[in-house]
């Protein structure tokens, strides 16, 4: 594959524009010193005030500054350049975004020493020349390397069962000679006909019809829709060996938390190898390895998070967007961009189709499938004997937990009888430690957290009251930190932690497993739980949304959400959205083999929009309803929005800042410039935070106006003003 990778004639440029990865907005004009050639993409060292710093060749130099002013390119560095679609997408992310495209650039070159040379290693092979002197103990090493490959004096004297002297007089005698030989092991290649599997018609049908868009090497986008146990994922591996078979790269995006693996032995299964791997838990080596496969050509499946979509792949030929519609694929820390949408623009920059699967598509990507932009194909039916579970709502009016407690009674009956046929049961409570509020009997206090306006969650195995949103945390205090009162601080509503407690006391006989980010730190715990889960050495499963995505628990038949009316309290317009997903990625947790499942949702409002279409199974109607109610109010897909957030941790003058740029919005039509209102997080780790929302028609280039907006605004240095493009709450 390396060979197909365009490496560009050098067009003998004298000046060049080269972009820093830094928050710098345009590239900036070096020299290119005689005798040296530069292509574009190369990297480069260059100048920068007093530092030498790396940069990527972007192109011809614009001659806005005098060549005679400009300094020198120091060096290039002994790298594939970075691929022009990959030049083309940077510039493409910062314009859409408002970033400043050198920080965009930074997250293309997210690996440690990734443009070091690779650390060579000295190994040593046989030589046709005989030692002067052949003894017993030589031989054995001369027959051990007989085979051609080289070893390290170590790995010789080991596998010969000699000291390493021995093998040192060889080496000194010329035997054995030195040979240089990469530290680094090159990936192995996924076989697109490893193993096949036996496709359902369905199924099958749905392969050939991604693997005909793959074939026709275009831009498409294809929602690949089915229903939770319809087999998505042997589906799209499909689409992944047809590209194998063109000799193309291959990008799997998942949300991080999804990353398990339990996803990559199915790979494995599949291709006969692990694919490489990027999210947050890869060591640098690691990715250092991985970025540098990519970037050769010498890697052509890569399993990744969010931030792979930026690896510098010279011929990617597909990208999968697992769980399409997961909020994780947005972020608004640095770069604010949304992966999914930002894959689509890179299979389109790279003309090739980008397939999103979800058993919940977006809002956004079910409008973009009935207006025609995105094609879709359905899987409805769960593979093999397994059909959909069971849903119905548990009226929390009529049936009650007893005081103290917050599993109803009707929900305890039915993890009994799991449990008693020897099956597995869940439950699912989207919220981390013991209790999300602490509150003071005789005052009425409730315990905050000092840098943000959140109240501090109770986490009762580790003693202590902590922010989830910033970290802060504080041991119990003994008496009310307000009124001074002792002994009166009670704990409000349920974590994962306090419904632990109630099952433990329900049924002291079972084995039970809280999975929560707390008790799993890194891979291998989450592994372990998983297995243990799979294994039937736990009988019930308590969980946050950890245990919603993807997971596959053949002896799981019971769901209890223990709150579902948690994700709809907040009220913002993606609520319902949200909420819908999450609750029916955990109800396809159960019956995914032969038992059939049950799924049982508490709640105080049994007759919302998204109880009844959880329960009815009628997803698409609650889609069009959403869709309808978007449309009404302009809000996306049908108009756009932007979030402009302004922070400070002074917070005067936080709304000063905010009042100017109130008085300066220019009138433009179409558009209107809601707030400055408290942000939703109106205080984050010490920042006072307030919000504008610019609500625009569809057509309206919100980048233009922004930019408008915020051109001549001088924003002094204690005040942050982070602009969000397609915000996803509103
Ligand atoms: P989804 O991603 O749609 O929830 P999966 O791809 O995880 O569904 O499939 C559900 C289960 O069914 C998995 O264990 C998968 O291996 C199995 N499965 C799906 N299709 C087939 C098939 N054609 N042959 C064998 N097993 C299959
Ligand atoms: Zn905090």
């Amino acid at each position: 594959m390396a060979s197909e990778i365009s490496t560009g004639t050098a067009p003998g440029w004298t000046s060049v524009s080269v972009l820093i990865p830094l928050a710098l907005p345009k590239p900036y004009d070096y020299k290119v010193p005689a005798g040296m050639t530069v292509r574009p993409g190369d990297y480069v060292i260059v100048p920068l005030g007093p530092q030498e710093l790396l940069g990527v060749v972007w192109g011809e130099g614009t001659g806005e500054v005098g060549h005679n002013r400009l300094k020198s390119i120091i060096e290039v560095l002994d790298a594939p350049p970075m691929p022009e679609v990959s030049r083309r997408f940077v510039d493409w992310v910062a314009g859409y975004t408002l970033s400043p495209a050198g920080s965009v650039l930074r997250l293309t070159i997210r690996a440690p020493g990734a443009l070091e040379p690779q650390r060579m290693r000295t190994a040593y092979r046989l030589c046709d020349r005989r030692p002067p002197r052949m003894t017993p103990a030589r031989l054995r090493v001369v027959e051990t390397a007989s085979d051609g490959f080289a070893r390290s004096v170590r790995e010789l004297a080991e596998e010969a069962g000699v000291s390493d002297g021995v093998v040192r007089g060889l080496v000194d005698a010329g035997t054995l000679q030195p040979v240089d030989l990469p530290t680094e092991l090159p990936f192995d290649a996924p076989q697109p006909n490893a193993s096949g599997i036996d496709l359902s018609p369905q199924q099958a049908e749905a392969a050939a019809l991604l693997t005909a868009h793959v074939e026709a090497e275009r831009f498409a986008a294809v929602l690949l829709d089915g229903i939770t146990g319809s087999g998505k994922t042997e589906v799209y591996f499909e689409a992944v060996a047809a590209a194998l078979r063109r000799g193309k790269q291959v990008l799997i995006l998942l949300p991080e938390i999804a990353l398990t693996s339990q996803f990559l032995e199915r790979f494995e299964r599949r291709f006969g190898c692990r694919p490489a791997e990027w999210h947050s838990d890869v060591p640098s080596r690691e990715r250092r390895r991985v970025w540098r496969a990519v970037a050769e050509g010498s890697v052509s499946v890569v399993v990744g998070a969010r931030s792979a979509l930026f690896l510098p792949f010279p011929d990617l030929g597909l990208i999968v967007v697992d769980e399409e519609h997961d909020a994780a694929f947005k972020q608004e820390d640095g770069v604010a961009y949304h992966a999914r949408d930002m894959a689509v623009v890179r299979a389109s920059l790279g003309q090739f189709p980008v397939i999103l699967s979800s058993a919940t598509p977006s809002l956004e990507t079910a409008v973009n499938v009935e207006q025609g932009r995105y094609a879709s194909v359905r899987l409805d039916a769960r593979f093999g004997a397994a059909e959909l579970p069971d849903v119905s709502a548990i009226d929390m009016r009529l049936h009650p937990p007893e005081r103290g407690a917050w599993l109803s009674p009707l929900l305890v009956t039915e993890i009994a009888r799991a449990l008693e046929a020897g099956e597995q049961a869940m439950l699912f409570l989207n919220r981390r430690g013991y209790a999300p509020l602490t509150l003071c009997r005789t005052c009425g206090h409730r315990i905050e957290c000092p840098q943000c306006s959140a109240w501090l969650v109770e986490h009762r195995f580790r003693r202590e009251l902590a922010c989830h949103h910033c970290g802060y945390s504080a041991p119990v205090p003994k008496a009310c930190p307000s009124c001074g009162a002792e002994d009166t601080l009670v704990a409000c509503g349920p974590g994962v932690e306090r419904i632990a407690e109630e099952v433990a006391t329900l049924f002291p006989e079972a084995r039970v497993a809280v999975v929560s980010s707390d008790n799993l730190r890194g891979p291998a715990a989450h592994e372990a739980v998983f297995a243990a889960i799979e294994n039937r050495e736990v009988d019930i499963v308590i969980g946050t949304q950890i245990v919603a995505k993807g997971h596959h628990f053949p002896w799981l038949t019971v769901v209890g959400v223990v709150d579902a009316d948690l994700g709809l309290e907040n009220g913002d317009l993606r609520a319902g959205e949200r909420t819908f997903q999450l609750l029916q990625q955990v109800a396809g947790r159960a019956g995914r083999a032969e038992r059939p499942g049950r799924v049982f949702l508490q709640s105080w409002m049994p007759e919302h929009n998204v109880m009844r279409a959880l329960v009815s199974g009628r997803r698409d109607e609650f889609l069009v309803r959403e869709a309808a109610a978007r449309e009404r109010v302009s809000l996306p897909p049908y108009g756009r929005l932007v979030g402009v957030v302004i922070s400070s941790p002074d917070a005067e003058l936080a709304r000063k800042v905010a009042r100017e740029m109130s008085r300066r919005a220019p009138q433009a039509d179409n558009v209107s410039v809601l707030g400055p209102a408290p942000a939703p997080m109106a205080l984050l780790r010490g920042r006072t935070r307030l919000r504008f929302l610019v609500k625009a028609g569809r057509n309206v280039n919100v980048q233009s106006y922004m930019q408008a907006w915020l051109a001549d605004m001088k924003i002094p240095n204690a005040v942050r003003v982070s602009v969000d493009i397609d915000p996803y709450s509103f």
